[in-house]
């Protein structure tokens, strides 16, 4: 880390490659020789056109998008797509499933309701406080359904699908804003995968969707133009001025991807990272974690002490050690380290020291 950097272990907006920041200075003043930032330039421009253009194509390098998928770049985060979504899927029978394994797929089920003939409730881990991704019995899926939708890796509980729910012949939708592309995904197993970028991919203000061809038809008539994916993709994400500096980081993100290994070498990354946390967690009992072995996630490592003050202490504790952001959700309280690809193996590392000394203290 370098310029008084800290580990900023922050749940979104999130911590950028250093490389990417770099390059992001560098380029400032004087984007791809045009003589002006990219902050000023013309979305309409050729040099934007190639930034835009190389952003789509290193997402679909980068996570093997098959070619009947179209890639979108949309306004209004991930919770924009919570309504996008049934809008412009649920036009067949209406109904549509959703899997609530936390926070944001709750969001989403409430969002889909005010537009969906029926959105229904196929699965959910609320009564265990969100502990644990629903296992195959503990779901009921229409057949009849538009869509699955399943929210991928629960940012706040810090539980992450182990498993593809099977659902037949009904597209299966992800909300993967905060796991995209920490691994390889098989992208045809899915009807649709979104992100809000702010977690892995760029600083906050796009959204990422990734959807297959035949999905994409006329939308409910009350559907804003700007979310309407059918119009998006005929103007390649451009029918109106598009997000473009968080677009620009996207591509500079995944060129980074691209030069450090792609998909397997951030996934073995990322393994190893979580596996120095939860290892530690799992050989002592000053701190506890309530998520399901089975079901944690690489990315969000929520855990506790066994005292409310205790929580607070090590939360107050942090910036001397360099650390900011672990307090955890007020949903869930305790502590939550997000360790995006960004965060390097050396931040966890810290923590870890950091948990110990304060354990050995307390
Ligand atoms: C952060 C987050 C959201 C919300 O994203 P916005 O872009 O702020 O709307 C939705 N879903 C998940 C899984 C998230 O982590």
């Amino acid at each position: 880390m370098m310029n008084g950097r800290i580990y900023n272990f922050s749940a979104g907006p999130s911590m950028l490659p250093e490389p990417v920041l770099l390059r992001i200075q560098e380029e400032l003043l004087n984007c791809g020789g045009s003589g002006m930032s990219v902050l000023e330039m013309s979305h309409r421009s050729k040099v934007y056109d190639d930034i835009i253009c190389g952003a789509v194509e290193n997402v679909r390098e980068v996570m093997q998008v098959p070619d009947n998928y179209k890639i979108l770049f949309l306004h209004g985060g991930a919770t924009g797509l919570f309504a996008a979504l049934p809008m412009n899927l649920g036009t067949k029978s209406g109904i549509a499933d959703y899997i609530v394994s936390g926070n944001f797929s709750g969001g989403a089920y409430k969002e889909a309701k005010k537009y969906l003939k029926e959105a229904r409730l196929a699965g959910s881990s609320e009564a265990d406080n969100f502990n644990h991704i629903p296992t195959p019995e503990e779901l009921t899926l229409s057949p009849d359904a538009d869509y699955l939708h399943v929210c991928w890796n629960n940012t706040i509980f810090g539980t992450t699908w182990k498993y593809i729910p099977d659902s037949g012949d009904v597209p299966l939708i992800a909300d993967m804003s905060s796991s995209i592309m920490s691994e390889p995904v098989d992208v045809s197993r899915f009807g649709a995968i979104y992100a809000g970028v702010q977690k892995n991919l760029a600083p906050a203000g796009v959204t990422l969707l990734i959807i297959r061809e035949d999905l994409i038809t006329d939308p409910m008539p009350i559907t804003p133009k700007i979310w309407n994916f059918k119009t998006q993709v005929e103007k390649n994400s451009m029918l109106n001025t598009p997000p473009t500096f968080p677009i620009y980081c996207v591509k500079l993100v995944t060129d980074y991807l691209k030069e450090t290994g792609g998909l397997e070498a951030i996934a073995k990354k990322n393994r190893e990272k979580a596996a120095i946390l939860y290892d530690y967690l799992d050989s002592q009992d000053f701190y506890k974690t309530s998520v399901k072995k089975e079901d944690r996630s690489m990315m969000n490592v929520t855990f506790r002490t066994s005292s409310e003050e205790l929580d607070k202490a090590f939360v107050a504790g942090q910036a001397e050690r360099g650390f900011s952001n672990l307090k955890g959700h007020r949903l869930v309280g305790g502590m939550r380290a997000s360790i995006y690809n960004a965060m390097p193996k050396e931040g966890v590392e810290a923590l870890v020291a950091y948990m110990k000394d304060f354990a050995a203290a307390h």
